[in-house]
């Protein structure tokens, strides 16, 4: 198992944002949190990646208690994707890649010919090579989006945790993200959104509701009409995609509603 969360709880004030939330990952999973907005997906994420502390529970990495691990160590373990990335001034992009090796670096370490080939490969990857030397702030969602993925691939890690990564984004651009961290054959925990992307690529979907995990399992086994009603509110036809031999969730209007 590559990590396992027990007990997690989170308040922000005295209200409890995450509720006793448990959840595994195991190597080379692609792993879904879904829920409504609120529900608590972004601060499960962020205890996860230590952007916060937990209030109790624990959280393993590689066997590890991710807690009393350097942070060093665990940014060369994870990296992170955020929803629209908070870059808060004007880099270049091949700044912005290189900015994924410095937990492999000690502090004033200039980047070495081995980091500039390895942000130069993160690049290419994502077709972003002509870009380097552009202005982050000035591209678009989507390419500021390949920028920090090309920036988690340079951090080497494989293990990607994904805050709704396509949020924002043309659904070109959806596709070619998911499509791109697939390929990548790295392990995925990631806050989605869309509920028919979870059931393209997600090999196991956790639903969380006002704090709690409510439901997890296949996408089959999620993603029915009722669990979907339970959870959201909405009416919905879910069918295996002739296809994508994926569910398919349609969502029903209210005159279309009979039951
Ligand atoms: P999701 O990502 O599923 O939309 P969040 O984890 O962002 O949900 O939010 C869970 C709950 O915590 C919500 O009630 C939200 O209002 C609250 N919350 C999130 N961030 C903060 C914050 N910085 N301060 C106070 N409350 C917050
Ligand atoms: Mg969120």
């Amino acid at each position: 198992m590559l990590m396992q969360v027990e007990g997690l709880t989170y308040s922000y004030s005295e209200k409890e944002a995450v509720k006793n939330v448990s959840l595994y990952v195991d190597k080379g999973e692609f792993v879904g949190l879904i829920g409504p907005n609120g529900s608590g997906k972004s601060t499960v994420l962020k205890n996860i990646y230590r952007g916060l502390i937990p209030d109790s529970g624990s959280i393993l990495l590689e066997g590890e208690n991710l807690l009393n691990m350097s942070y060093r160590k665990s940014a060369m373990k994870m990296a992170v994707v955020g929803q629209e990335n908070d870059v808060p001034f004007d880099f270049l992009v091949e700044e912005i890649v290189a900015m994924g090796r410095s937990p492999h670096k000690k502090l004033f370490d200039i980047d070495n010919v081995r980091d500039k080939k390895i942000v130069r490969h993160a690049l290419e990857h994502l077709g972003m090579e002509a870009m380097a030397q552009r202005n982050y702030l000035n591209l678009s969602g989507g390419e500021k989006q390949r920028v920090i993925i090309a920036r988690a691939v340079a951090q080497e890690s494989d293990f990607f945790i994904l805050d709704e990564p396509t949020n924002h984004l043309d659904i070109s651009y959806q596709m070619q993200i998911f499509d791109f961290i697939r390929r990548l054959k790295v392990t995925v925990l990631s806050a989605i959104h869309d509920l028919n992307m979870a059931a393209l690529y997600c090999d196991r979907i956790y639903v969380l509701k006002a704090g709690q995990i409510v439901l997890h399992g296949t996408p089959e086994e999620v993603l029915t009409p009722e669990h979907i009603y339970d959870v959201y509110g909405v009416r919905s036809s879910v069918e295996k995609h002739p296809i994508t031999g994926k569910m398919s969730i349609t969502y029903l209007p209210a005159d279309l509603q009979t039951a």
